[in-house]
């Protein structure tokens, strides 16, 4: 039984294997069974479900997610979590513990292996100093995804759900919409971890998009791109792109496709839309083209 979430059974196991939790890590553990019961219903998990878990901790999630689902991978990095796990899971029969950093995990290896390579579900409380590296690298290396349903730090789930001309506006928003369709699902305090975190928590639901909801010749330019307009950006547009050494395109260049796109030359980057910046990237992309004589 998933018995965990209650305060004091978490710090039974705690004490017992006398637990010292390791900053560095991003270890805040969940100790609200409600909280775990809103993200379980968020992810929608069915006996069919293949889930990944991302850091376990002692298991808090990983014993619903056990309940629920029919396999369950959970990767953890803290080699003195691990003879914690064996004994928190030790009466479900579907659940692999890897010990292992996540991001150098081959994921789409794993789908292939435990779910035959059809969309796997991702849960979990990530740890937030690499909310963005894993969220990225799930989506960039086309693992087969059904969708992602994590606990992150307020302020980036507001940031993956905005859209241009609000101070949150960002690559990750412009990457995250490409791939999925954000939802916050539920704001969670500090009080409902152990420790108590610094900031303010979310879950958010990231449905994979079926077909991205813009269509572009060429992705890796619209995301070099994205990046160069965000990387400066109180610069205009214009400036964004032509400071950026990635992209080696002239002024001229790069005022021409601000002018095709119908915007006009102060604009700032932020201010653009996602198909906006698709529709930059197409025609970069031609420029280059007719540049380089292909
Ligand atoms: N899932 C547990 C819970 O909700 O109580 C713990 C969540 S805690 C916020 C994040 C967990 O991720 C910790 O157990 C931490 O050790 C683990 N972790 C941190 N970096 C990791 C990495 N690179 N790969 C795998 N696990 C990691």
């Amino acid at each position: 039984m998933a018995t965990l979430g209650i305060p004091q059974n978490t710090i039974a196991v705690l004490q017992k294997y006398g637990f010292q939790f390791q900053k560095k890590y991003g270890q805040n553990f969940l100790i609200d069974p409600r909280v775990l019961e809103k993200i379980i219903g968020a992810a929608g998990i069915t006996k069919e479900d293949y889930v990944l878990e991302i850091g376990p901790g002692i298991g808090t999630m990983t014993q619903y997610l056990c309940e629920h689902a029919r396999q369950v991978t959970a990767v953890e990095i803290d080699p003195n979590l691990i003879p914690i796990l064996q004994d928190t899971l030790g009466e479900y029969g579907n659940v692999e513990i890897l010990h292992g950093d996540i991001l150098k995990v081959d994921i789409p290896a794993l789908a292939q292996e435990k779910n035959g390579g059809r969309p796997i579900k991702v849960v979990a409380n990530l740890p937030y100093y690499i909310t963005t590296p894993i969220i990225m690298g799930l989506f960039e290396s086309h693992v087969p995804l059904d969708s992602i349903t994590v606990m992150v730090q307020k302020e980036v789930a507001d940031r993956m759900q905005v859209g241009p001309g609000t101070k949150d506006y960002g690559a990750l928003s412009l990457a995250v919409q490409y791939y999925a369709k954000p939802e916050i699902v539920a704001n969670v305090p500090p009080n409902c971890f152990m420790p108590r975190p610094k900031v303010g928590s979310a879950v958010i639901r990231l449905t994979r998009h079926e077909q991205p909801p813009v269509s572009v010749e060429d992705e890796e330019l619209m995301f070099a791109l994205i990046r160069a307009s965000f990387n400066q950006r109180r610069k205009t547009l214009a400036n964004g792109l032509s400071n950026s050494p990635k992209l080696s395109l002239d002024k001229e260049q790069i005022r021409e496709a601000i002018g095709q796109l119908g915007l006009r030359e102060s604009i700032r980057g932020e201010a653009l839309t996602l198909e906006q910046f698709a529709r930059l990237a197409d025609i970069i992309g031609k420029m280059r083209r007719i540049g380089s004589g292909v």
